[in-house]
Formats: C-alpha cells, sequence, structure tokens
C-alpha cells in the first residue's frame, strides 16, 4: 500500500454557487496538504474553469464529474472529453452511481467513456460499487467484478485509472461501511487487477473508497492495506476535507 500514492478526490456533485466554491477553493489552496497525497476536486461543470484558474499553481487538480464519449454534434446538454482535453481538465469521474441510477448509465456506456476520455490522455476516477438489495443477496463482489470486466472489455491499459468503491448505501447516508466490508470487496478488487491486468499493474492500481467518509472515520480506514484514498462527496463541502486528504499523516 505504502508504494502507491494515496489519492483524495471532493465531489462536490449538483452543489455550490460561484462564491461558496471559490471560498471553499481558496481554503484548500491556503491549506497544510500532505504532500505525499494526491488531491482533485470535481466541482459542477459551470465551475470548472474557475476551479481550474484559482488552482493554478497548486498541486490540486481539477475533475469533472461526467462527461460524454463523443468528440462533438448533437448531444444537447452533455460536455465532450474532447472538450475537457481542450480546457486542460486533468481528470473525469466516471460511472458515479448517481449516474448510473438517477440517469440511467449502463456498465458498457460508463466503459465506453472510459475509453474515450483515456484516449484524450485524461485520467479517470472509475465508480464501482453495489447496492444495498445487491449486498444484502451477497452479490456485493459479482457486481464489483462485473463492472469491472464492462470496463477491461474496452481498456487495456489501466495506469491512469483510479478505480473507486463506493457501496450505494453508504452514500449519503452516513452510513459508513465498516472497515472490514470495505477492506473485503478491495482486496477483492486487488484480486480481479492481478488477474486480469497482470502482477504489477494489478499491484499498482489504487483503489479508493468512498460512502459517507469524514473526518472521524478516515484514519482507520486509510490505515487498510488496500485503501489507497477516498473519494468525498458531502465532507469535501466542509473545511474538514483537508483533514482527510491528511489522513495518512
Ligand atoms: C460520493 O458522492 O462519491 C460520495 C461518496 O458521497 P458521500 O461522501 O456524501 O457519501
Amino acid at each position: 500500500a505504502a508504494s502507491r500514492t494515496f489519492f483524495v478526490g471532493g465531489n462536490y456533485k449538483m452543489n455550490g454557487t460561484l462564491e461558496s466554491t471559490k471560498k471553499l477553493l481558496q481554503l484548500l489552496k491556503d491549506a497544510q496538504l500532505d504532500s505525499n497525497t494526491e488531491v482533485v476536486v470535481a466541482p459542477p461543470a459551470i465551475h470548472l474553469l474557475l476551479a481550474q484558474e484559482q488552482l493554478a499553481g497548486s498541486p490540486v487538480k481539477v475533475s469533472a464529474q461526467n462527461a460524454y464519449h463523443k468528440d462533438a454534434g448533437a448531444f444537447t446538454g452533455e460536455i465532450s472529453v474532447t472538450q475537457l482535453k481542450d480546457a486542460s481538465i486533468p481528470w473525469v469521474i466516471l460511472g458515479h452511481s448517481e449516474r448510473r441510477t438517477l440517469f440511467g448509465e449502463s456498465d458498457e456506456l460508463v466503459a465506453e467513456k472510459t475509453k474515450a476520455a483515456l484516449a484524450q490522455g485524461i485520467s479517470v476516477i472509475a465508480c464501482v460499487g453495489e447496492t444495498l438489495e445487491q449486498r444484502e443477496a451477497n452479490e456485493s463482489i459479482n457486481v464489483v467484478v462485473r463492472q469491472l470486466d464492462a470496463i477491461k472489455k474496452q481498456v487495456d491499459d489501466w495506469s491512469k485509472i483510479v478505480v473507486a468503491y463506493e457501496p450505494v448505501w453508504a452514500i449519503g447516508t452516513g452510513k459508513v461501511a465498516t472497515t472490514e466490508q470495505a477492506q473485503e470487496v478491495h482486496a477483492a478488487i486487488r484480486k480481479w487487477a492481478v488477474e486480469k491486468l497482470g502482477q504489477s499493474a494489478g499491484e499498482g492500481l489504487r483503489v479508493i473508497y468512498g460512502g459517507s467518509v469524514a473526518a472521524k472515520n478516515c484514519k482507520e480506514l486509510a490505515a487498510q492495506p488496500d485503501i489507497s484514498g477516498f473519494l468525498v462527496g458531502g465532507a469535501s463541502l466542509k473545511p474538514e476535507f483537508v483533514d482527510i486528504c491528511n489522513a495518512r499523516l
């Protein structure tokens, strides 16, 4: 675990105004962040350029929350991976459970988007995770493997992918997975990665946890051998995000 650079992403979702986003980013810019942790923030699309400008010169990088795989055309309301590249946005979150469940994104679409983003040189935070029903049916690992296999079908080089394991029942609910629950699935993803991507790529793949991560629970999770960071929703809008970025200090 020590050889993988710890990674913390902040997913602002559909929150914030120009003013509040600016304040939040300034707070991050002024904070003392662990220099061994990679920090990425994902504001809503309308705040991406503001964030990019404000974080210029900071080690904190900007991510989009979604993107479409076609270069351009009649796709009203969408932003393309090509446009992200043009704006020098280095990261994109793909397959977030809210995209999958509220906006009907299939495993195949998420895979297609991942392939397109990587082709533009954009790094991807690829989200996977089971619902409560799936967990109760003991299907967690099968679901996650199915979601990863769909991406693997279209993508060979995973060096610019960070996998975010986000159990749907833990997102925005205050119900964090126990360290054992998280570590169990993270270890299964590691096993999958070593088998499907090869020893070195599989060992190097960062698998981060998301789902009600907060300052009070981040240290214990960060100590698990297969948890290489976090994707943070609600708490990324608060000053405690700095403490989460510094979970390894
Ligand atoms: C997320 O949206 O990726 C997330 C993990 O949300 P929260 O931290 O609010 O559960």
